[in-house]
């Protein structure tokens, strides 16, 4: 692409589009080709001090609106949105290497119900209030502030917009740091945001890396509170510079979550469900089931089958309407993901397929990376507990449910899992004993809104979705009336 053609992204800052004064800038590569075609501005603190100025500025006016005022804004901005589902579907596909077709379904459509989903929420908050003999207690949710909002590269706009909405509609102000590497949906935010004419200083976004924007943001001292999703490693320096400062922090972190088979489920639902939550998104869903734990009297069944229905999925061009599976985000994630599967073999695995990167042909200069099943493995071995975060899965036996329940338990990590069984009691059992903080029974990544989402161990701190969300993002405050 000629340099003229490169779109320049800008940041928005107090309601208005502020071109980079710096000379620092990054470029933004497809996924499935290696092709630059823009640039991301790489933002330092004074930027970070404007826009978090901005952001103080506004509060004040923005948290005295009324939840049901603030509702209407977050409808305007998914309607906003809505017009824009198929723009949003092809930025995110283009940005980040994912299929057409999963940027149409999971992320323009979540990106679009998580506002109206908040919006419903902040309209739909009833009163909290208790009495005693003599006195009548309330509760008020009011702002912390200013957040802060900073997200990875695997779901932009739908991690972005599950943090926006429920912060602004609580009557907070933010400054929001996207991912450096898929910056173009948050841009496409703001454009909807400023269309439906939000009050300035609201919505604030500033680009740019995790050391020169992210950290500046998390430590600025006029941030009040912290929404984090990313890496654990990157969540620890988050954590630590938060913590002095007593801000409110949220940690949304890394997860290497099992797939717990046992031999009475119902085998072609569990296959195409277990290989679906080995590799949507090319295995770069938090949520993946990366470990794959099988009851052995149907292990051998089950790893044909599995095997196969891998090797069926069509790996390729992310625009076309087929592709199942697109291209890793980066030349330094590839490389990371392949050299788990080296260390896999020096750890005494077997490839059972992939490994290799492949060449979807006229996509040479992308990222590609061929589903890859692994077995053999200690169940305790790096590669079987450490988060790859790519399409890597690993297969391992077990004979006895306590036996699965060590496997399952014996990784840092504790985000998310899934149980598949015809047997709902032993199922709902067993699932309450994983240390994590979601599990699916005969299903995966089936989502309500209304529900807790976060992690425990390694794998987060604190809970956001539906009503925890709106709790996150506010200060409960106690009045006690005392009768007279
Ligand atoms: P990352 O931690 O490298 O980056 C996440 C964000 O943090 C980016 O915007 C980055 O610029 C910023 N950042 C980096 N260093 C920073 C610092 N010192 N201070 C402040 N901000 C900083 O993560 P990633 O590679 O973009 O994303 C992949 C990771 O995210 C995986 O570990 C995945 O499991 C995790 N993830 C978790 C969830 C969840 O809900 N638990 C969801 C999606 C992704």
């Amino acid at each position: 692409m000629d340099e003229q053609d490169l779109v320049y992204l800008t940041n928005y800052i107090g309601g208005s589009f502020v071109e980079h004064s710096g000379r620092d800038w990054m470029d933004v590569l497809e996924p499935a080709t290696g092709r630059v075609y823009a640039k991301v501005p790489l933002s330092g603190p004074g930027t970070i001090d404007s826009a978090v100025e901005a952001a103080r500025e506004a509060q004040p006016g923005w948290g005295s609106l009324s939840p049901d005022d603030r509702a209407d804004w977050l409808d305007k901005i998914a309607d906003q949105l809505e017009s824009s589902y198929e723009e949003i579907a092809l930025l995110e596909s283009r940005d980040t290497g994912k299929p057409i077709s999963l940027a149409r379904s999971l992320d323009a459509s979540r990106s679009v119900t998580n506002f109206r989903f908040f919006a419903g929420m902040i309209r739909e908050q009833e009163p909290e209030i208790f009495d005693t003999d003599d006195s009548t207690n309330y509760v008020l949710y009011k702002p912390v502030g200013v957040g802060a909002l900073i997200t990875p590269w695997n779901l932009p706009l739908y991690l972005l917009s599950w943090k926006v909405a429920p912060a602004i509609g609580m009557g907070n102000t933010v400054v929001c740091k996207p991912s450096e590497l898929t910056p173009m949906t948050a841009d496409l935010l703001m454009r909807a945001v400023d269309s439906v004419g939000l009050p300035a200083g609201v919505i604030n976004l500033v680009h740019g890396d995790g050391i020169g924007a992210g950290a500046p943001l998390v430590e600025h001292p006029d941030v009040d509170l912290v929404s984090f999703t990313g890496g654990t490693s990157t969540g620890e320096k988050v954590a630590s510079s938060a913590a002095p400062m007593f801000k409110k922090v949220s940690l949304e972190l890394g997860g290497k979550n099992s797939s717990i088979v046992f031999a009475d489920c119902d085998m072609e639902d569990t296959v195409a469900g277990v290989v679906r939550s080995g590799f949507l998104n090319q295995g770069q869903v938090c949520l993946c089931g990366s470990r794959v734990l099988v009851e052995d009297s149907i292990y051998d069944e089950f790893e044909e089958k599995f095997v196969e229905s891998v090797e069926a999925l069509s790996i390729g061009d992310p625009s076309d309407e087929s592709t199942q599976l697109g291209a890793l985000i980066s030349k330094e994630h590839l490389q990371k993901v392949r050299g788990y599967v080296d260390l896999a073999l020096e750890e005494g695995g077997t490839i059972l397929t992939g490994g290799e990167p492949c060449l979807p042909s006229d996509l040479g200069g992308g990222n590609w990376m061929a589903p890859t099943v692994i077995s053999g493995l200690s169940p305790h071995s790096r590669c079987s507990t450490e988060e790859i975060f790519g399409p890597v899965v690993t297969l391992h036996r077990f004979e006895t449910d306590d036996e699965a329940l060590e496997i399952a338990n014996c990784t840092r990590y504790g985000l998310a899992g899934s149980v598949w069984t015809s047997n709902l009691e032993r199922g709902r059992r067993f699932s309450e004993s994983i240390e994590t903080g979601m599990v699916w029974i005969n299903a995966w990544l089936h989502r309500d809104l209304r529900v807790p989402f976060g992690g425990v161990k390694d794998s987060g701190v604190g809970r956001e979705g539906g009503k925890w969300s709106l709790g996150f993002f506010s200060e409960a405050m106690n009045v006690c009336v005392k009768h007279n």
